[in-house]
């Protein structure tokens, strides 16, 4: 199924002992991000290492295999299928041995220009063995005349376009780049072990709370890091243009990271602060769709003086379901998840708070478990406007004709989730509750960046 899958988590660590075992903790820490494989790189001072496979982080590395994976700079990887297809060839890192020796790479985002990029690279005969975008990076490294990796790898950034945080391992220097609109997140902390001092690079802060490293500041957009002889270096290849992702601080990242240099978990409570300043309800109860919706939900009960419930009880055991294509399918993966107290429910005017509404699967199973569990009233609201558009800049979204508020009005989408009342958070509000532009909302609004991005791939 096409869904609007997670995105990917990386990380990199440099400068200390046992890189491996931190690389491995923050995988963990960012699991969230991407179930479907994991790996990781390590350069054990005269050689990288990589270990990679499907599943989760706790599927794919045990303790043997770690030990294999001694080393000071280890690269490691989430993935969530955005671009290419479901195969361990597809797992990150990828690595290649070129005329400059060893190179392994995490990347996080999407190029909108790979397909273009691989056509001709095919045609002067590079040869493929994934079809992920990242291999696309390597084949342009490899290819590049420069005469150090710093300079091809500086090359390769010039072409391609797209979503990027990238981070390499080449032997004993590690190499982080983002792409010049920051879309996807990216984090510097130092970090302080027996053995010394180091750095460690991630797609969200939570994974260095976990290691007790000290959050420094997010990787600049455009900017390049140069890790080697035990020093950082910064340069800034390509001229900063703010276009992050809004949808970070709406569904994908963890509530204790900071993101873009904020907090998750406050920039949530905001948007129900938000939602409650416009759209008031006369109402008994606040609950929130758990776990994505706990916060705006708290932040609504908070505004506007309702009392905050957990109406609806998540199981967290469920695991990875297997995609399926059955609607029905999928509404039942949804009960499988979420079960509604009665006692909480019953004779009560109900306000439910979700992040998002895709689909609509999602909402019109909420409203149905609340109807059974006697709610009186069920107004659902929304802490994100519409998605009315696809994303091409790394997050596996239906097409546009299966984007609910895309192809119908907002009544016929009420009348489909069966609410009393829908309402979905304002571009405003949205605007405010983030702090202000410099965000991507593409997925809400259908603007684009069309000289770096664009719906040519679609
Ligand atoms: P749908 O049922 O298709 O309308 O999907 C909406 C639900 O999916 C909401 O409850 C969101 O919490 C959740 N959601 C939103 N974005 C994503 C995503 N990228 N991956 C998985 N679930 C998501
Ligand atoms: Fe994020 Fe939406 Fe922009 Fe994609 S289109 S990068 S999901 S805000």
């Amino acid at each position: 199924m096409k869904h609007w899958n997670e995105e990917c988590a990386v990380v990199g660590v440099y400068g200390v002992e046992n890189a491996s075992w931190l690389t491995y903790y923050s995988l963990f820490a960012m699991q969230h991000r991407g179930q479907e494989a994991s790996g990781m790189s390590v350069f054990d001072g005269e050689k990288i290492h990589t270990h990679k496979a499907q599943g989760l982080v706790s599927e794919v590395f045990d303790e043997n295999s770690l030990q294999t994976l001694k080393g000071n700079i280890a690269i490691g990887h989430n993935r969530y299928a955005t671009a290419g297809k479901q195969s361990s060839s597809d797992a990150q890192p990828l690595y290649a041995r070129c005329s400059l020796g060893e190179i392994a790479v995490v990347h996080n985002g999407n190029l909108t220009n790979a397909k273009a990029l691989r056509e001709k690279l095919t045609s002067e005969g590079s040869i493929f063995q994934s079809f992920l975008d990242t291999e696309v990076i390597l084949h342009l490294i490899a290819k590049s005349q420069k005469e150090s990796f710093e300079e091809c790898i500086k090359e390769c950034l010039k072409i391609i376009k797209g979503a990027y945080c990238l981070i390499f391992v080449l032997k004993d220097k590690m190499i982080v780049a983002r792409d010049c609109y920051g879309l996807r997140p990216l984090s510097l902390a130092k970090i302080s072990t027996e053995s010394g001092e180091g750095y460690i690079v991630a797609s969200e802060s939570c994974s260095f709370d976990l290691l007790g490293a000290e959050y420094i500041r997010d990787i600049g957009a455009g900017e390049m890091l140069v890790f080697e002889n035990g020093k950082m270096t910064s340069m800034q290849i390509f001229t900063p243009r703010d276009f992050k992702c809004v949808f970070e601080y709406i569904y994908f990242a963890r509530p204790d990271s900071q993101v873009f240099g904020k907090n998750v978990y406050a920039i949530r409570k905001e948007m129900g602060r938000e939602l409650a300043r416009e759209c008031k309800i006369s109402a008994d109860v606040v609950i929130p769709v758990p776990d994505s919706g706990v916060p705006s939900a708290l932040g609504y009960a908070l505004e506007s003086n309702i009392p905050f419930e957990m109406g609806i009880i998540r199981n967290h055991y469920v695991g990875r379901t297997f995609i399926e294509s059955e609607q029905s399918i999928r509404e039942l993966k949804v009960k499988l998840k979420l079960n509604p107290i009665k006692e909480i429910i019953e004779g009560k005017r109900v306000v439910v708070i979700d992040d998002s509404v895709v689909r609509g699967t999602t909402s019109r199973q909420i409203v149905k478990i609340l109807r059974n569990a006697g709610a009186k009233e069920v107004h659902l609201l929304i802490s994100s406007p519409p998605t009315i558009s696809p994303c091409y800049y790394g997050v596996d979204t239906p097409n546009r004709q299966e984007l609910i508020c895309s192809t119908h009005s907002l009544e016929e989408v009420r009348a489909y989730v069966g609410a009393d009342s829908l309402y979905f958070l304002s571009l405003e509000g949205l605007a405010r509750s983030v702090g202000g532009g410099g965000y991507c909302q593409a997925c809400f609004d259908g603007r684009y960046i069309k000289d770096c991005f664009g719906e040519s791939e679609e």
